[in-house]
């Protein structure tokens, strides 16, 4: 199994990050661990360096553009305020182990207080458009985060926004090898990313029961599951974050990737040992592993 999106160099496991990647060893997982500024990118390489089954993502998360508050149940911390430093992020893609550029992209959930939306969209636009032709000249695979805020908000929805800004990016570039992480959309966004020859990442959120007061997210997600093209499926876990429903509550840990895919092959009807073989195999190819 390939777990294509995991945190395994963050604070996290910081007390048994050898134990943690000892059980997934033993499990047979590779793992993809995702930076989402300097020195989250800087940590992952130095790990991936160190194991054969772990490779490195690099890049600049969008909750890291402006200094905010982050506090969630999961994750607590202040961000930095960082700009995407090429040189910088060019020195550590000269490792083998490096694979992608990420997790970049939109997220209108973790918003600074006193800042216009406008001059905060623009921003998290121009430095994923940076990290999008980053990507492309060093032929590394674009790790796509996307994140809507509170239905109550009354702003746009970052996943149209995302599709909207990759179509005009591909045509201006050109083609791009790229997942959208953490896929949570609905049917219709998923299909743009599709047609745009994105693959999709499922995460334990797929195996969450729906929401008593707002279930539709959660069957969205699931139609997601259920129609996604067998080839453009990747799983993920998102650890240290995420937990599946079965270890809910607790820490995750990158093998618990073995959920995910459980639940893809009882919605898609199909074996668990299937499903383990269409995804590696798909993972290998979007990251050229
Ligand atoms: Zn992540």
């Amino acid at each position: 199994m390939i777990d294509t999106h995991c945190h395994i160099q963050f604070q996290g496991y910081k007390d048994d990050r050898d134990e943690v990647i000892l059980r997934c060893i033993k499990k047979g997982l590779i793992m993809n661990t995702i930076g989402t500024q300097k020195e989250t990118s800087r940590l992952a390489v130095e790990i991936a360096e160190k194991y054969n089954n772990i490779y490195a993502t690099i890049g600049l998360h969008p909750v890291h553009l402006f200094a905010t508050q982050v506090d969630e149940e999961e994750s607590k911390f202040l961000s930095h305020e960082e700009d995407f430093d090429e040189k910088y992020y060019l020195n550590l893609a000269k490792s083998k182990k490096v694979i992608g550029v990420g997790e970049c992209g939109l997220d209108f959930f973790h918003l600074p207080n006193n800042i216009d939306f406008k001059i905060i969209l623009e921003k998290q636009k121009k430095v994923f458009i940076q990290q999008f032709k980053f990507a492309q000249k060093n032929n590394l695979t674009l790790v796509v985060h996307t994140r809507d805020s509170e239905p109550d908000k009354n702003l746009p929805k970052a996943y149209d926004e995302m599709a909207k800004l990759l179509a005009k990016l591909i045509k201006k570039y050109g083609k791009i090898k790229g997942v959208i992480h953490c896929y949570s959309g609905n049917w219709i966004q998923a299909k743009k990313f599709l047609d745009l020859g994105f693959y999709l990442g499922f995460t334990g959120i797929i195996t969450f029961p729906p929401r008593k007061t707002n279930p539709q997210p959660t069957l969205d997600l699931l139609e997601v599951v259920k129609n996604c093209p067998l080839d453009k499926i990747v799983v993920e876990t998102d650890a240290p974050y995420l937990a599946p429903q079965l270890y809910r509550g607790k820490k995750c840990e990158p093998w618990m990737v073995e959920e995910v895919v459980k639940e893809i092959a009882k919605i898609r009807g199909k074996s668990v040992e299937e499903i383990i073989k269409i995804t590696d195999d798909n993972a290998k190819k979007l990251f050229n592993i």
